[in-house]
């Protein structure tokens, strides 16, 4: 019987999902489980495209294709939250099955509040996540920090606080924190998150804490919800996934990562925000003088929406004036002041360059700061 709370080590028992999966293939199975059982009628998940740098999302409904989503890609920054909503009308009608970092799921759990997404519907594979590269920042580093032709990269992952490729001559790490601390590595979002284990997920599926003989053939597998106890003990009992208790140490050793990673993301915080300088609306004022109005941070926030006649123009933000008067990123920032789940697309897609995220996320820690003591930390830590 598998109960919510209870940790399992898990994989796999198809040897060629074991073969191309991250870890144990836990995640893949539980997906191919759920299709081949009617428990969903269609996956979201992401897939290799051109190259390791191109994380597509991709939806199956045959499930001898998930075989392709297996494995995880760390240049892969985007956010499945949106897609749900504009491309799957929300989960309104089908039952769709997810995999979710902390900011997909900050971002699905959002669309929910506002009616966008049918929860109900949705089976959420969690991953836990330390942090993704945006492919032009692993590109360039992995030429300039590995001297090494990022177009012969034919594998990367980040292990042990590393940042490791293998390439057509071998195979090189480098310390995160040392790639970091001269410019490159994370983008400037995830360093500062705290959602390191989705536990609002069904499953919070991860690599932290497995050891011993089991090390890098399962998956770490936290049961949080009485959906995600049904689709784990259903897939067991039918052979198609393996568990056993996991190792103590492997346990404490899950706990004491995650709360390394809670200080790092403090440390990052600290350093960025610091940066804002004492005059924070004159830095934002001087960054957003260089804005196109392209709306795409507003197009792909999971968060904020614009009307149609909004666009045309208001009382604030007259129509064809670039850049826009400030109020166009004030009202903005203003909108999500206490919803920003700082997943980073705004920055990450804005052709200008301007450090969006930074903004709207210092914004939204000052708010969560000043409200508190009333309300209580939030559910999760973005
Ligand atoms: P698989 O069966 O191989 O399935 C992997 C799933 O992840 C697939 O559904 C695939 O579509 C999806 N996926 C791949 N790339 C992305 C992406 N960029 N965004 C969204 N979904 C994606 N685990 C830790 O314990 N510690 C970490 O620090 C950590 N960092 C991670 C960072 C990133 C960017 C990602 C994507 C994953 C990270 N993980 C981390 C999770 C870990 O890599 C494995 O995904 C997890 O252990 C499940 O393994 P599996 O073999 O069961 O997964
Ligand atoms: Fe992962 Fe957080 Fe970055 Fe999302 S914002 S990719 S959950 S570290
Ligand atoms: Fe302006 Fe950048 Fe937003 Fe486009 S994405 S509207 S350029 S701030």
């Amino acid at each position: 019987m598998v109960a919510k709370g209870d940790m399992f080590y898990a994989w796999t028992t198809n040897k060629e999902l074991a073969d191309k999966a991250e870890c144990g293939g836990a995640v893949t199975g539980l997906l191919k489980f759920a299709l081949e059982n009617k428990m969903v009628d269609a996956v979201l998940a992401v897939k290799k495209g051109q190259d390791l740098y191109d994380a597509v999302p991709t939806v199956i409904t045959d499930p001898r294709n998930l075989i392709n989503t297996a494995g995880s890609l760390h240049c892969g920054t985007l956010l499945v939250s949106k897609i749900v909503k504009n491309y799957l009308d929300g989960a309104k009608d089908k039952k769709i099955g997810l995999t979710v970092k902390g900011c997909d799921l900050m971002g699905v759990l959002e669309l929910a509040k506002r009616g966008g997404i049918n929860l109900n519907n949705i089976l959420l594979i969690g991953v836990n996540c330390g942090g993704s590269v945006s492919p032009i920042m692993a590109r360039k580093m992995i030429k300039e920090k590995f001297g090494v032709d990022p177009d012969t990269v034919h594998k990367e992952e980040i292990d042990k606080g590393q940042f490791i490729i293998e390439y057509e001559g071998g195979h090189k790490g480098i310390s995160m924190d040392e790639l970091e601390d001269a410019g490159y590595g994370r983008r400037s979002n995830c360093r500062r998150c705290k959602y390191k284990i989705p536990r609002q997920a069904d499953l919070a599926c991860g690599n932290w804490g497995v050891i011993g003989d089991k090390a890098g053939k399962a998956t770490f597998v936290e049961v949080c919800s009485e959906k995600g106890a049904d689709l784990l003990s259903k897939a067991v009992a039918a052979g198609a996934l393996a568990t056993e208790a996991p190792n103590p140490k492997g346990v404490e050793i899950r706990g004491k990562t995650e709360n390394a990673m809670f200080k790092l993301g403090d440390k990052w915080r600290k350093r960025d925000f610091s940066k804002l300088g004492t005059s924070v609306w004159d830095t934002i004022n001087k960054e957003t003088s260089r804005c196109i109005k392209c709306y795409s941070c507003i197009i792909n926030c999971p968060v904020c929406f614009i009307s149609d006649e909004l666009k045309k123009g208001s009382l604030m933000v007259k129509e064809g004036e670039v850049p826009p008067n400030p109020m166009f990123h004030l009202r903005r920032f203003a909108h999500i002041s206490d919803t920003c789940v700082n997943c980073g697309q705004c920055e990450e897609l804005c052709p200008m360059d301007i450090p969006l995220a930074l903004f709207s996320h210092a914004i939204r820690v000052e708010e969560d700061n000043a409200f508190k003591s009333k309300l209580g930390t939030p559910a999760y830590k973005n």
